[in-house]
């Protein structure tokens, strides 16, 4: 059979690229350390913290049914094949190059699978969930290896006291730096007649990255820094206003806050990246704020730290940093951002990376 007669009838298409790998490649074992697909048909993981998973679907045919899998980094030890009950088929782990894993879930049968509804989610740092599909009750008994809920991050944040719960994102634990030493400027990006980029739900990117913005403010002034935001509300403001502000009150920082849109609002584009346009110091300030927005938003790629030539960034004479926070077309990243608590997560991470900046520089 030829190769484009395969093609025909095996539909692949990858589903989600997950949060970028940190993981030294010395430590090459499998980052799958647990599974369980639950009898409701969600599909729970335990992998290595900040792996970089990507899930594929595989259409059935006449002579199998469908195929759901994950290949994650590091190398199986011992491939194997557990059996299925109910329409699950089997399910399969194995090494389909050296080293991955891939985890195989094949039904009996076709059409058990709805891909478009599928989500990817991230639970923290190391546990993921995607619910596969739906059946009748008792149709199918759990399969599964290893325990997915014991968490190995927030080590940090088992230690507070439960009088800060209130704080749930407290583990970013901002530094603390010379009170009234630093001037910074925010830059919400757009605002006014210019709405920025639409994402799902009509959110507005204007809307998200000036509520982002404030709360970063209200942070840096609590450590205090002093901070001066381009706009207040929403005003359109021309970019050359926008670096005047920054240049003429010769601030030590500016940082220009923007979320993505993706070419025909494709729903499967997701990530995080940080723009500088030159030098040492604006790529180390747009690594410190990269990493830590990373850190917030499990299962959204790392789309890296960039050199860009926006105005903003170009033209300004301080360290410059232009950082796009997700993707407002993106399922995941558009599902995040429309909730306050995620954009407040967000707003200390930038924090926590300007202030790791200026404790560096100071
Ligand atoms: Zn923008």
């Amino acid at each position: 059979m030829s190769k484009s007669f395969f093609n025909k009838f095996f539909r692949f298409f990858s589903l989600c690229l997950l949060l970028n790998s940190s993981i030294s490649p010395a430590r090459s074992s499998s980052a799958l350390a647990a599974w369980s697909l639950n009898s409701n048909g969600v599909l729970e993981l335990r992998t290595k913290s900040n792996s970089k998973l990507k899930a594929y679907f595989q259409k059935g045919g006449n002579t199998f049914g469908d195929r759901f899998w994950i290949d994650f980094p590091g190398e199986l030890k011992n491939p194997r094949t557990i059996e299925g009950n109910g329409p699950i088929k089997e399910i399969r782990l194995g090494k389909p190059i050296k080293g991955k894993t891939r985890l195989v879930v094949e039904f009996s049968a076709k059409n058990y699978l709805k891909p478009l509804n599928w989500k990817l989610i991230g639970i923290d740092q190391n546990r993921w969930k995607i619910k596969l599909f739906s059946l009748p009750k008792n149709s199918f008994k759990k399969i599964g290896e290893g325990v997915v809920s014991k968490s190995t991050i927030n080590l940090e944040a088992n230690k507070k006291p439960i009088n800060s719960r209130k704080r749930n994102y407290d583990f970013l634990r901002l530094p603390n730096i010379k009170r009234n030493k630093f001037y910074v400027v925010i830059d919400p990006g757009h605002g006014g007649q210019d709405p920025g980029a639409i994402g799902i739900g009509g959110l507005r990117e204007a809307d998200v990255v000036l509520d982002v913005s404030k709360r970063v403010k209200n942070l840096l002034t609590e450590k205090g820094v002093n901070v001066r935001l381009t706009r207040n509300n929403e005003v359109d403001l021309d970019l050359p206003l926008r670096v005047s502000v920054a240049n003429r009150t010769d601030a030590d920082l500016f940082v220009s806050i923007h979320a993505n849109a993706s070419r025909g609002k494709r729903r499967d584009i997701n990530g995080l990246e940080t723009f500088y346009y030159t030098g040492w110091r604006g790529r180390l300030l747009a690594k410190k704020i990269q990493r830590q927005i990373l850190k917030v938003s499990p299962g959204s790629p790392d789309r890296g730290v960039r050199q860009g030539r926006f105005f903003v960034i170009k033209n300004t004479r301080m360290p410059a940093v232009l950082v796009e926070i997700g993707f407002l077309t993106g399922r995941l990243d558009a599902r995040r951002l429309e909730k306050s608590i995620h954009r407040k997560r967000i707003a200390y991470a930038i924090t926590k990376g300007i202030l790791e900046y200026l404790s560096k520089a100071g």
